[in-house]
């Protein structure tokens, strides 16, 4: 639970910073990051392209400012993107490409795995024709909701864009928990992409920022997207600490959020009203009986557990969710469905 003693599974994006975190941050040498002379917003970048592999990385306050300025970099005015109509670059973020970096997003149906397919792909790239966006990039989100796209996809995917003169961009908000959960290294989990956004302030629990990783040409190009869309920050080091300490500390242990989701999954699927989806990660979905939706919320927030319950419910583990508040939360719904079958 959080300090407060709250439970939330609505989001891994509500982890609060650890002590040690705070302490790292209070402890961070800082500088003018617009210069280029934050020693830790440095450490950083450099740590992160390391880590997966990459020649630079660019820190930035949002992934949505990352996964906007990997677009913009790969598209220009009147180009477009391939992207899954799930997918939080073509969904949660605005319409940002469209509004900010005049690029089409394509839209393509997810299918039930969270892939696109691969004729999908081909179909809806563009001949060269003056009526048609020019198609410039691919952009696929690794994990989607929850679910993980595997190393022989992925590579048919990118080697497809590839072959079809496409960049390839990926989503990788929650990259390290796919990777944790294949069990292969950062390197492999985002082979094949030209640039990869990753999230720190998900389950690895910073309170703010992602990475942007690419060839330093990629890096330098995006420095310029990042000032002009206002996320060029000065002394950003006491945050960039935060994602080096998260770095450090807490990517093996996403797989304890893997197994309290599993633990949790399966004690709400012991409850005969639910119907609850095997979690791959940290996020799954239960469908809740509609009627049962606003008395389920009233016993919830008595019990201080917060969700968003709705018809489909998403459920989220993360650093602040405990063995024990699985267990509780596995109690409260328990008792709260017994109740509500008699009293239905
Ligand atoms: C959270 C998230 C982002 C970025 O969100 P911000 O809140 O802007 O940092 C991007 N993609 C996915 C899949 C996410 O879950």
């Amino acid at each position: 639970m959080t300090p407060d003693g709250w439970i939330d599974l609505r989001s891994d994006t509500v982890t609060q910073p650890s002590e040690a975190m705070r302490a790292a941050m209070a402890a961070a040498s800082v500088g003018d990051d617009v210069y280029g002379d934050d020693p830790s917003v440095n450490r950083l970048q450099d740590m992160a392209a390391g880590l997966f592999g990459f020649e630079a990385a660019l820190f930035a306050p949002s992934g949505t400012q990352t996964n906007l300025i990997a677009l913009m970099n790969h598209c220009g005015r009147g180009d477009e993107y391939l992207v899954g109509q799930e997918a939080h670059t073509y969904k949660y973020e605005g319409g940002g490409a469209a509004v900010l970096g005049s690029i089409q997003p394509q839209p393509i149906a997810n299918q039930p795995d969270g892939s696109i397919a691969l004729d999908d792909i081909a179909a809806y790239i563009k001949p060269d024709d003056m009526h048609f966006a020019r198609t410039r990039a691919l952009a696929l989100e690794n994990t989607i909701g929850g679910r993980v796209l595997g190393g022989a996809y992925l590579s048919a995917a990118t080697a497809l864009a590839h072959e079809r003169g496409l960049a390839t961009h990926l989503d990788g908000a929650r990259v390290c928990n796919a990777a944790v959960k294949l069990g292969i290294g950062l390197r492999e989990a985002v082979a094949g992409f030209d640039s990869v956004s990753v999230c720190l302030s998900k389950g690895l629990g910073a309170p703010v920022g992602s990475v942007l990783l690419g060839s330093r040409a990629f890096v330098e190009k995006g420095k310029r997207w990042r000032k002009m869309l206002g996320g060029g920050m000065r002394q950003a080091g006491i945050l960039a600490a935060a994602g080096l300490y998260a770095l450090e500390h807490n990517i093996a242990r996403l797989a304890d959020d893997h197994a309290n989701a599993a633990a949790l999954a399966r004690g709400l699927a012991q409850v005969a009203q639910l119907k609850v989806a095997t979690p791959q990660t940290n996020i799954f979905y239960i469908e809740v009986p509609p009627a049962a939706c606003a008395a389920l919320r009233d016993v919830l927030a008595r019990e201080r557990i917060r969700a968003t319950v709705g018809q489909h419910t998403r459920l989220v583990t993360h650093l602040d969710i405990s063995a024990a508040d699985v267990e509780k939360v596995v109690a409260v719904f328990t008792a709260f469905f017994q109740d509500w079958r008699h009293s239905a």
